[in-house]
């Protein structure tokens, strides 16, 4: 397998893509420059929207439009219009952000936040439930990054990248209810550090490595790695089925944090780029508003 570049726009923190496939279109952010995207594969043609601060995930909403994590909150968001806010959390606390953040199949929102300084564990994993509640699900998070839930409903996995591991949770769809936490991926011997994931229709993860050249494909029944594809970008950030058969894996890529091998002309940190995967992924599941 290998990984196309589909875009070379040069993102400072590309990030959060999510497939909608009501529309075949991806949405994915660049956090550090505020920008919103949504790729259309079929003309291509790709668009981006000013956020006005850093936004670090984008889903796509069932009445329409998305609803993106700004700084300190959820907000709504019509392309081209102002974020609305519909929750902050963290009463606006200046040392954390949020990060990434993703639905589970009943339609929430689950997003963590992180510590500015990626140092301490500052952050926490919230949910935003159908009707603006949020709820904080656990504290002690330093970056969270990926979510995922696997094709039966009843596992969801999260990452705190500096831990190395992926976790996986007992889930309840229909309380929202995360019980018995344990590792089922330990990425302490891999290249880089996990960011963020996506889950194929067989139940395997699909890891994006932060500084690791790479993207995994893992078992979590027993934590092996089955199969990567190389990336020609060191800081790989997270990935996302779409296409109309879902076995495409767009992968999202950042210039932050490259060295000097990547500051060259011509390399394409910062890139989108888009695998064959032969492997049908899940559908990226869609707020609940
Ligand atoms: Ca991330």
């Amino acid at each position: 397998m290998e990984s196309d570049l589909l875009l070379d726009v040069k993102s400072e923190l590309g990030e959060g893509p999510s497939w909608d496939s009501r529309d075949g279109v991806l949405y994915w952010v660049d956090i550090f420059r505020g920008l919103v995207h949504r790729y259309s594969p079929d003309e291509p043609k790709d668009e981006g929207f000013q956020a006005g601060q850093y936004v670090s995930s984008v889903v796509p909403s069932r009445s329409g439009g998305v609803v993106v994590t700004l700084q300190h909150g959820f907000y709504a968001l019509k392309l081209g219009g102002q974020p609305t806010r519909i929750a902050e959390v963290e009463g606006g606390l200046t040392g954390n952000r949020f990060n990434d953040g993703k639905c589970d199949p009943h339609g929430r929102l689950w997003a963590g936040t992180m510590d500015l300084e990626e140092k301490r564990p500052l952050g926490a994993l919230y949910v935003l439930e159908k009707g603006g509640s949020v709820r904080k699900v656990f504290g002690k998070v330093t970056v969270s990054n990926g979510l995922g839930w696997s094709p039966d409903h009843r596992t969801m996995y999260y990452i705190d990248t500096p831990t190395k591991l992926v976790r996986a949770f007992d889930y309840s769809d229909s309380t929202g209810e995360t019980t018995n936490g344990r590792t089922a991926v330990d990425m302490s011997g891999q290249p880089g550090f996990p960011d963020g994931m996506a889950v194929d229709a067989e139940g395997m993860l699909w890891v994006a490595h932060w500084g690791g050249w790479r993207v995994t494909r893992f078992d979590p029944r027993n934590g092996k790695a089955l199969v990567h594809v190389d990336i020609p970008a060191s800081q790989v950030t997270s990935c996302c089925f779409g296409g109309k058969r879902l076995d495409q894996l767009y992968v999202t890529t950042a210039k932050a944090g490259i060295g000097p091998e990547e500051t060259a002309k011509g390399s394409p940190a910062g890139g989108l780029f888009r695998i064959e995967t032969g492997v049908r992924g899940l559908d990226t599941f869609i707020f609940d508003d």
